[in-house]
């Protein structure tokens, strides 16, 4: 598998932005938005592009198209904080969900909700921002390989060391694309130094959701 570390420095100062407790959702939601539009446009060097030919207004002139077979799937809910920036890049794309939750007795990642289009032979862009564990990562693109796509990248605003192993040793076929390879994991799960929970920061979710004095319940 390549991990592919995307140190622009345009990237490296929304990510920092992200990072930063004090950034609120309405402004976190709009960095990950750009982040991601950074980070896709890395990632899109894995996807096929044809050559065409198109008339300027003065001559012919030779061109690359990314091929129209796209299919961006968000892993819920923290995916869908990345899927705009596709839906804008590539209005086109087709879209696919899957969430997915562990399950207690054994362990393993199992669906809660799956709506694909049809895979086969197209490329898809697995969109999670948190590659912690690995779980989610692992078992989506399991569920998506299933459906014989010609190609999968996998593409995050964070990873782990963890979670890098694990879709190494499960999924070396599929490239990862991250603004940060960050120190490890705590004992909740969370990636450290991170930037929380990605989910609760997006929708205001949360012990702190940065709702206003007022609208706070008592107590
Ligand atoms: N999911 C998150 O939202 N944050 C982490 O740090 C790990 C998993």
């Amino acid at each position: 598998m390549t991990l592919h570390i995307v140190d622009h420095p345009l990237a490296q100062h929304l990510l920092t932005r992200l990072r930063d407790v004090e950034t609120p959702p309405p402004v976190f939601r709009t960095l990950a938005k750009r982040l991601t539009i950074a980070l896709v446009i890395e990632a899109a060097r894995e996807l096929p592009s044809i050559e065409v030919e198109v008339e300027t207004p003065l001559q012919k002139a030779p061109g690359r198209l990314i091929s129209p077979d796209l299919v961006a799937v968000p892993i819920l809910r923290a995916g869908l904080g990345m899927l705009e920036a596709v839906t804008e890049l590539f209005p086109e794309v087709t879209v696919g969900y899957v969430g997915l939750e562990r399950d207690d007795t054994t362990l393993r990642p199992t669906s809660y909700y799956e709506k694909m289009p049809a895979l086969e032979g197209r490329h898809v862009l697995l969109l999670d921002p948190m590659l912690a564990t690995g779980g989610s990562a692992a078992g989506a693109t399991a569920r998506i390989a299933e459906r014989n796509p010609a190609g999968i990248v996998f593409v995050c605003v964070v990873a782990a060391p963890e979670g890098v192993r694990r879709m190494e040793a499960e999924h070396p076929e599929v490239p990862v694309f991250t603004a940060a390879l960050d120190r490890g994991l705590n004992d909740k799960g969370y990636i450290l130094p991170g930037l929380g929970d990605f989910g609760d920061r997006l929708f205001g979710t949360g012990p702190d959701s940065g709702l206003p004095p007022l609208t706070r319940r008592p107590g």
